[in-house]
């Protein structure tokens, strides 16, 4: 049987981004993805939040997603565009990007990294003692892991057969989402509604100028349409899609040679645990809720980036297993409330007079200055905090993008966390604290900064002396050197301290 420290089901955005994660701290981590290739049919997420570009920049890598895609104001609610320029971020905006770009780049970049992939297999069961994963394959082969991370979908078999609960809400409506041929144009291109819901159809190719969509002249075209009915569970057919097209448009435009054809629904549901042992859920494993507000993607990268570092401490023997339930306390919270707040916008968009009336009401809310900037900085991902206990406003909240200026030169925050390694900066008089026996693990960089702390939708801050650094960028420890507490803290989050 092949052994791996640890098998990801599912190579999407969720399981690619762990195995990066994982491979960057050492770990023999594998891929089993039922895909043979990472080409994406179809179009899903239509690109990347503040928050989810700043994961990317403090790996190194999010310049190879900004050369791709279209820099614009995207972050919304209830239809109202929600502008973070002023945002104190280095990426004060949302990125144009489909998936199957986004998925293709990630790729790219974990294929640099020591990655095993098993591509056009399926995971089909598997079972799990105190120490280890059994993982059968489609082809029958078996794999042997520590853990098992499940980030194979919305309808996840790793969640399935790990038993865990995934209550929530059945959906209330349903979309068909399709890229096909049309014989015909439609008289304009663009969005439409109706008493059914929402519908739109465009070129895929398009470019943002003056933040309005230029549809390309050519090329296939996207196809977006509420059904009358909830759909079956079953795939979606050319005939579905003409007949949905029909009832709202009058006409399919000639549909045909549809190059893919998917459905969406707002079913609402989270999985209980994000933890069974020695098996992981994330992404969409764990979480379904409505594509409205573009979240999915974001909260599914981020989770992996939340759990990729504690779960390589716990395989290295640096932290004990322990750390692993900081995973499901600190991301669980943050999709419930994702659930929620999609929810919210799902029945925000109902296409009745009342529904209307509330919506207008909303958006004339969110026009207020202090609404725009919390709910932009919720639709972002800015603004999320882990709950680590009361202290400066940083503790939990994600570290700022810095320009320090060091005995080496100028230096940006996020460059240290390149190799997703802990970093302890100190902004004070270099000394009082010995990192000797966590020198191993976590870097010590001495550095002064001038100018001011800003966080999103917070505000300022006072400037602390010094901060711990988790791997995913979040701030674990605020104080000064010396200080009691830092060997604490160090511990807690990187293990106990190496012997002399
Ligand atoms: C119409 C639509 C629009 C959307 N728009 C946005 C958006 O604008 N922004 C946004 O952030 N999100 C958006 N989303 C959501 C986003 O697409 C998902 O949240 C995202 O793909 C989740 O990533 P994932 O890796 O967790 O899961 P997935 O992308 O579903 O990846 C799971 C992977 O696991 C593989 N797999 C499944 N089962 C197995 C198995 N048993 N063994 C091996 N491999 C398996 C699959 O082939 C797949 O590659 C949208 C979704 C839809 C449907």
């Amino acid at each position: 049987m092949t052994e791996h420290a640890v098998v990801i089901a599912g190579g999407g955005p969720t399981g690619l981004m762990m195995a990066g994660e994982l491979a960057l701290a050492g770990v023999d981590v594998a891929i089993v993805e039922r895909r043979a290739s990472q080409d994406l049919p179809g179009s899903r997420a239509g690109g990347l939040h503040s928050r989810t570009i700043e994961v990317l920049d403090q790996r190194g890598v999010a310049d190879r997603f900004l050369s791709e895609g279209q820099v614009v104001q995207a972050a919304q609610f209830c239809g109202v565009r929600l502008d973070i320029s002023d945002f104190p971020t280095r990426h004060p905006y949302s990125l144009g990007l489909w998936q199957k770009h986004i998925e293709r780049i990630l790729a790219g970049w974990v294929g640099e990294l020591a990655v095993t992939f098993y591509r056009g297999r399926e995971v089909t069961g598997f079972a799990q003692n105190e120490t280890g994963v059994d993982v059968e394959l489609s082809d029958g082969q078996r794999l042997r892991a520590e853990y098992l991370a499940g980030c194979d979908g919305g309808r996840s078999l790793v969640r399935k057969a790990a038993g865990i609960e995934f209550p929530g809400w059945d959906p209330t409506t349903s979309s068909l989402i399709a890229q096909v041929e049309l014989a015909e144009l439609p008289p304009e291109w663009g969005m439409r509604q109706d008493a059914l819901g929402t519908h739109a159809l465009g070129r895929v190719e398009y470019e943002i100028r003056d933040g309005k969509i230029i549809y390309a002249d050519s090329g296939p075209v996207g196809v977006m349409v509420t059904e009358r009915h909830i759909g079956p569970a079953s795939e979606p057919t050319l005939r579905d899609l003409s007949e949905a097209l029909i009832a709202v448009y009058g006409t399919d435009y000639g549909a045909h040679s549809p190059m893919s054809i998917s459905r969406f629904t707002d079913m609402t549901r989270q999985a209980a645990a994000y933890r069974d042992r020695r098996v992981l859920l994330a992404g969409d494993a764990a979480h379904v809720h409505s594509p409205d507000g573009g979240q999915g993607l974001q909260i599914g990268v981020q989770d992996a980036v939340n759990v990729g570092w504690k779960l390589a401490q716990v395989v290295n023997g640096t932290s004990p297993e322990s750390l692993l339930d900081t995973y499901h306390a600190e991301r669980h919270p943050v999709g419930a409330r994702l659930l929620r707040t999609t929810m919210a916008y799902v029945a925000l968009r109902r296409p009745d007079p009342r529904t209307e009336a509330l919506r207008d009401t909303i958006a004339e809310l969110l026009m207020g200055d202090e609404s725009r900037v919390r709910f932009a900085a919720m639709m972002s991902g800015l603004d999320i905090q882990y709950d680590l206990g009361e202290g400066h406003p940083l503790l939990g909240r994600r570290m700022p993008d810095l320009d320090l200026v060091t005995a080496d030169g100028p230096l940006r925050v996020f460059t240290l966390l390149h190799d997703a390694r802990p970093v302890l900066l100190n902004l004070g008089e270099p000394g009082g604290f010995d990192i000797t026996p966590w020198a191993d693990r976590v870097q010590l960089i001495d550095a002064k900064y001038v100018g001011t702390w800003e966080l999103p939708a917070f505000g300022a801050v006072t400037a602390p002396t010094a901060v711990l650094i988790r791997p995913d960028g979040y701030v674990a420890w605020v104080g000064a050197l010396p200080q009691p507490g830092l060997a604490d803290a160090l511990t807690t989050w990187f293990g106990p301290p190496s012997a002399a």
